[in-house]
Formats: structure tokens, sequence, C-alpha cells
């Protein structure tokens, strides 16, 4: 590294004393950081990591690594129904590109500054192999309070904030395995480069969603995680999934449906929020959705039997469609 390590952090990690937090009492420049919670509150924790070649096109937008860097794990925070409060980061360089730094701590910092979420630490070193870069993400929720995947209960609504299988599509075209028009692309991009993390969402489902999950490996992945904590099963409507796509209506009228139901199903990289709540809660969540204008779509209900079963407008199941969700499990 042409600038020492202690360089790179005092340069691009660390900032000023007006940055700080009241609940960080000591950030970066010591042993450890101190961390308290607010009274009657538990601390919330999660991490990720991203290797460069694996999770992220190794010549992406630094400023949108540093926002997606921090959003996947934001939206852990989201999923417990956690309030945001600090981080830490660990980055492993090949070399020490400056522009690059400065961009991805610009789109880290800016994310951070929107949700008071304080960088009060980490690590950096050099390495041999790809660009790595490790991100733990500290919040709190008041005690009992926080959102689960094992809470729901038969009967209850399915439901998942925004739009789906959006990211899986400019994914897939960025990999050459599939060209969107210029307009679908434009509108596909930002679910998969600059996730919003649905913190609000995950406050306000406080007390209403009886289990909740973000959705990172894919919509029929992620919710037999709920299912299998919960020890229930799920009926999926096919209309109202199919409805969660953010670009169907920019793609060619000749665009295969079966795909598309698979991209929204399977397709990884959403990073919204799926949860469950009983029917006595429909007009809340109705209400929520309009004052945090984010759409949020009851795609099934819980049920009994074990399993998922995607249900045709007769609300017939359609077995087909489910065996051939392996495609993206194969390739992914
Ligand atoms: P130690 O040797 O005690 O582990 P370091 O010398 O690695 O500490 O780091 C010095 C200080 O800089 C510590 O407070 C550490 O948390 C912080 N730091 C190191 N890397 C980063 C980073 N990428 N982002 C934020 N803070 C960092
Ligand atoms: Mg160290």
């Amino acid at each position: 590294m042409s600038l020492g390590e202690f360089d790179v952090i005092s340069r691009f990690f660390t900032r000023p004393p007006s940055f700080q937090h009241s609940a960080v009492h000591v950030g970066v420049g010591d042993d450890c950081a101190l961390l308290s919670v607010s009274p009657g509150h538990v601390l919330t924790t999660s991490m990720d990591l991203l290797v460069a070649g694996r999770h992220f096109f190794p010549d992406v937008n630094p400023k949108h690594l540093g926002h997606k860097a921090l959003a996947v794990n934001l939206s852990d925070l989201a999923a417990c129904g956690a309030k945001p409060l600090a981080f830490l980061l660990g980055i492993s360089l090949p070399r020490v590109d400056q522009t690059w730094l400065s961009e991805f701590s610009a789109g880290l910092f800016a994310l951070a500054d929107q949700h008071g979420c304080v960088l009060m630490g980490g690590d950096t070193t050099a390495c041999d192999g790809p660009v790595t870069i490790s991100i733990t993400v500290f919040g709190e929720v008041p005690v009992n309070r926080a959102l689960l995947r094992s809470g729901a209960r038969v009967g209850d609504g399915i439901y998942v904030s925004g739009q789906l299988g959006d990211a899986r599509l400019a994914l897939e075209h960025r990999l050459g395995k599939l060209t969107l028009p210029p307009t679908a692309l434009q509108a596909a991009l930002p679910s998969l480069e600059l996730p919003i993390p649905r913190i609000s969402l995950g406050i306000a489902l406080r007390g209403i969603a009886s289990a909740c999950i973000d959705l990172s490996d894919g919509l029929y992945g992620d919710l037999q995680h709920v299912l299998a904590a919960s020890r229930c099963g799920a009926d999926l409507f096919q209309t109202s999934v199919l409805s969660c796509s953010g670009v169907q209506s920019l793609l060619p009228a000749d665009f295969s449906s079966s795909y598309l139901l698979q991209t929204v199903s399977s397709g990884g990289d959403d990073y919204e929020l799926l949860f469950t709540a009983p029917d006595v809660h429909s007009h809340a969540i109705q209400a929520i959705a309009a004052r945090l204008d984010t759409d949020l779509h009851r795609i099934g209900r819980i049920t009994e039997s074990p399993g998922i079963r995607m249900l045709d407008e007769q609300g017939v199941p359609l077995q087909v469609l489910c065996a051939s969700f392996d495609h993206f499990s194969a390739s992914s």
C-alpha cells in the first residue's frame, strides 16, 4: 500500500466529531469502540461479507458498492424491526486506489448518515486476493419487540415490500444472459446496485408482523426459512407474486411469463422485507404502506400443510413452476 494502513483509516474512514452519535462513546481510534443501547432495549447485530467477483462486479461503481455494502446489513436490522446505531467495517485491499476509496466511502457514509448509523471502528489490511468487505452492524430494539422468523401462524397473510425480481433481471443483463430494453434496464439497475434498506418499515411492523425476514436469497428460499422456523406452510397467489415485478410493464410483449415468475420468486438480491401478519392488521398495514409510500403486496397465506404451493387464479397449485425454481439454484 502506498498510503499506509493508518493513512487509509484516517483519510477515508474517520469523520469529524460532528458525525458522532450519543450511543457511541468511543469510536474509531481506540482498541475497542464503546456503544450503549437505550434503557429497555436489546442490542441487535448482524454481519455480511462481500467478495469482489463473487458478490459484486470488480468494476462496479465504488459509490454504489459503498452504499450496497452497508445496505445489505441495514436490511438485516430492518428485518428484525431494529433501529440502526453503528457499524464496524473490515476491508481488505490488494492496493490503495485513492479515487476508488473516496468514492466507496462517499457512498457508504451517504447511506450511514441517512440512518444515523455511525462507523465506530473496523480493520484494514492489504491482501493478494480480491477486494473483500465485511460490515457488522449494530442496532437496538425494545425488549421482546424484535421481529423474528418463528412467529408465523396459520391463516396469517404473507406480504412483501417493494419490487421483486428486478435486481435479478439487471444481473442477468450484466452477465449477458438476456438483453433488457434500455428503459427496463434503467428501472431495474437501482434494485441491484442501490437497494433501499426498509428500516422505517421494520420499525412500523413491530407489534403487527408475526414473522419477518429480508429477501436476500429469493422469495421462495427465504420464505422457506420462515416456514421452517414457524413450522407451517404457505399458499402463494401467482397473480399477486407476478405483480411484485417492478419492470414487468417495460418488458417486451414476448418476454416469457414463466421466466418472469421465476425471477420474481427466486431471483435474490431484492433486500425487501417479507412478513406475515394476521388479517386483523390488514388496515394498519395499508396505512403503513401509505405513510411510508412503499408498496406492500399481499402475496399469499400461511397454511398448516408444509411446503409452498403456487396457486393460479382458480386456486389450483402449479406443480411445474415450483419444480422449475431449481433453474436458479443451479446457476447462482
Ligand atoms: P488494533 O490493532 O487495535 O486492532 P487497528 O490498528 O487495526 O487497531 O485500528 C486502529 C483504529 O482504527 C481502531 O479504532 C479501529 O477500529 C479503526 N479502524 C481500522 N480500520 C478501520 C476501518 N476500515 N473503518 C473504520 N475504522 C477502522
Ligand atoms: Mg488491526
